[in-house]
């Protein structure tokens, strides 16, 4: 029905052109004018006249805010910058996520990965919010390296007059728990800014901490007196230094899609000693899609013989019902232990708990600040059965156990296909990890699910982790040298797949290494027929156990030194995906040898050329 206006204070003339005029706008025409009303009303309509004048997509933009922001323009405006350091894309997600709300408070907003940030900026920013990981020994992730040592360095401005807040994601069962957010956060007061919300240090189950940040966050900025150059709600915008490509759909992280497991691959041969499979599981009605370099996260079940014998050591018998999962969902104890809680993980908060609910005075001991090595030695490859078996007698019940352990987090895997190529299927590859350790077999949760429980026709509760900072080259014909052994080869999977699939004709180069040639080349069949069809241009294999010295990717990386560096100077991306600790280090070094050898560089220009590569995304990892 078309509503006319009839009974008004207007003329006959204004009545007919207002009924003419109405029924042709658009849902954000209307919101737009409303605002303009309400400037118009205050008699800032002359002040505003750009509003009335501005550029198609602004005007856009501006009725794309809710009609308070663009109503109740503040009386001093504010502007707002919002950097991210992050490595698997959750941080970037949060500082969206921030950016969005600001805006919505009409906040002009600048949203950025902090590398790419103008640090001349930094010292004219009234806010500065930071949202960061922490990886490794304690290390930033990559998109924020340059900007930490910035921050750290001689040069960093004096901050007086900026008012911040830091939130900090990391893993409570790593040493240097939230490192690189507690560094921003102290090292940004030391400059003389004004902390207005305390830091949150969030652990793997980051939802409700930093639900809470962001909460924390809006509630300080509405409450303060503005700080700020001039803005106007109609011009709130943001600009994103890399923006993520949001996953359109009702499944996410905290609402994961049950997917069926359409299939179930060993790609080791007979004889090898480790066992890989590859899924192709069905994304079929779940809206879920994905670009080459992002991530699966599958919720895991952990081992039912585990759970059970955790029960069997307490004496309880599995169907007492207990608080747990998210939301603190009821439900019984072993379905609890099964799906919801992490057992195989000893961390520091949860022996420090645990302590309340044992008169074994030792395990209050051991988690002394003084005893920070013997904690570490014993946290180190022990799972809750050790701690029960090891502290008791305890005075614990199921329902008290549920309501100090972890959630049990998702377990991330880069993706091995092209959706392009593979409409409505996603395809990973997981390398079952088992090892024996403190006299009993233990495994990885997911890989070991994988590999020994899980038949094509299951399901998986599973979601897309977009991962920004591992994207191929805009240009198709940009050439990609990619370097991933082991598991770490997927993910080029799914670029060779997306290349094919678009029919560029940019060179490509893999560098691919695992144990044993006969047994252990993962995809061969895939490469050997890219190679044939020329989308992969170059491949160069290291089989470490087939001769006595041990032969890796970096060292077919320094064989090709020339050619290598050639493909650098004709623009190249370098892209690195596997194990952090050693691999990533050691093909680091030698990237960097090429660079100074070939390039005749010194160690330094040659150190600044590839750090120079990683701010402009031509060297990107995914390594952990
Ligand atoms: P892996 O068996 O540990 O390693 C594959 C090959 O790399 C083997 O031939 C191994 O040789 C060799 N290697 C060992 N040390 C090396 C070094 N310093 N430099 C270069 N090569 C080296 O492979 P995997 O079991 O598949 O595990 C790969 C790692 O990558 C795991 O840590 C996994 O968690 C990680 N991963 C990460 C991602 C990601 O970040 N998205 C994706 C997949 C896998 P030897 O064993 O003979 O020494």
């Amino acid at each position: 029905m078309q509503l006319k206006v009839t009974n008004s204070p207007f003329t006959e003339g204004q009545v007919e052109l207002l009924n003419k005029l109405l029924p042709t706008l658009t849902d954000a025409q209307i919101q737009w004018l409303s605002g303009y009303m309400t400037f118009y009303r205050a008699g800032t309509a002359s002040a505003e006249s750009a509003v009335a004048l501005q550029e198609p997509e602004t005007a856009a933009a501006a009725s794309a805010l809710p009609a308070e922001a663009v109503a109740v323009a503040p009386a001093v405006p504010r502007e707002a910058t919002v950097l991210f350091g992050s490595q698997t894309g959750n941080s970037q997600r949060l500082a969206g996520k921030l950016a969005g709300k600001l805006k919505e408070q009409g906040f002009e907003v600048t949203l950025s990965a902090m590398n790419a940030f103008k640090t001349n900026g930094l010292k004219k920013a009234p806010y500065l919010f930071i949202v960061a990981s922490t990886h490794g020994e304690g290390d930033p992730p990559d998109n924020a390296l340059t900007f930490y040592e910035f921050l750290f360095g001689k040069r960093a401005p004096k901050l007086d007059g900026m008012k911040f807040s830091v939130l900090a994601l990391g893993d409570t069962s790593y040493e240097f728990f939230c490192k690189t957010g507690q560094d921003f956060d102290n090292r940004l007061a030391e400059l003389g800014a004004e902390r207005i919300v305390d830091r949150i240090d969030c652990d793997v189950d980051f939802d409700g901490p930093s639900s809470k940040w962001l909460a924390n966050v809006i509630d300080a900025v509405t409450a303060a007196p503005a700080a700020g150059a001039a803005a106007s709600g109609a011009a709130a915008a943001a600009s994103a230094g890399a923006t993520a490509t949001l996953t359109e759909s009702e499944y996410s992280r905290s609402n994961p899609f049950k997917a069926e497991v359409l299939t179930t691959i060993n790609l080791n041969g007979r004889g090898s000693d480790r066992e890989t499979r590859h899924l192709e599981i069905s994304l079929e009605g779940s809206g879920l899609t994905y670009e080459p370099g992002d991530c699966v996260g599958i919720y895991p079940e952990n081992d039912p013989a585990l759970v059970d014998a955790i029960i069997a050591e307490m004496k309880w018998d599995g169907s007492e019902n207990v608080v747990s999962g998210k939301d603190g969902e009821e439900g019984q104890l072993r379905n609890a232990l099964l799906r919801q809680l992490e057992i195989t993980v000893l961390t520091r908060p949860l022996l420090e708990k645990a302590a309340a609910f044992t008169e074994n005075g030792k395990l209050a001991e051991l988690v002394q600040a003084e005893n920070k090595d013997a904690f570490k030695a014993y946290a180190n490859g022990r799972d809750l059965l050790d701690l029960l078996q090891d502290f008791g007698p305890w005075k614990l019940t199921g329902a008290d156990l549920a309501s100090i352990l972890r959630k049990l987090p998702p377990r991330l895997y880069s993706i091995a296909s092209s959706n392009k190529a593979n409409p409505e299927e996603v395809h990973v590859t997981i390398r079952k990890v088992e090892y024996e350790v403190h006299g009993r077999k233990r495994g990885g949760v997911c890989s070991v699910q994988v590999s020994e429980r899980l038949e094509a026709g299951d399901s998986l509760p599973i979601f897309i982790q977009n991962n920004p900072n591992f994207k191929l080259p805009a240009n198709p014909e940009t050439p990609v040298i990619m370097i991933g052994p082991g598991t770490g080869v997927a993910p080029f999977r799914a670029f060779l797949e997306e290349r094919e699939e678009l029919g560029s004709d940019g060179k490509t180069w893999l560098f691919y290494g695992d144990r044993h040639f006969v047994t252990d080349f993962l995809y061969q069949t895939d490469w050997q027929r890219m190679l044939k069809d020329g989308v992969l241009t170059k491949l160069d294999v290291a089989f470490s156990r087939d001769s006595e010295e041990k032969v890796y990717v970096q060292h077919r990386m320094l064989e090709r030194a020339a050619e290598l560096h050639t493909w650098l100077q004709e623009g190249a991306h370098v892209y690195v995906c596997g194990d952090e600790k050693h691999m990533a280090h050691d093909v680091h070094a030698a990237l960097l040898t090429i660079v100074e050898q070939q390039g005749g560089m010194s160690a330094e220009a040659a150190a600044a050329y590839v750090s120079e590569l990683q701010a402009n995304g031509r060297y990107q990892r995914d390594v952990y």
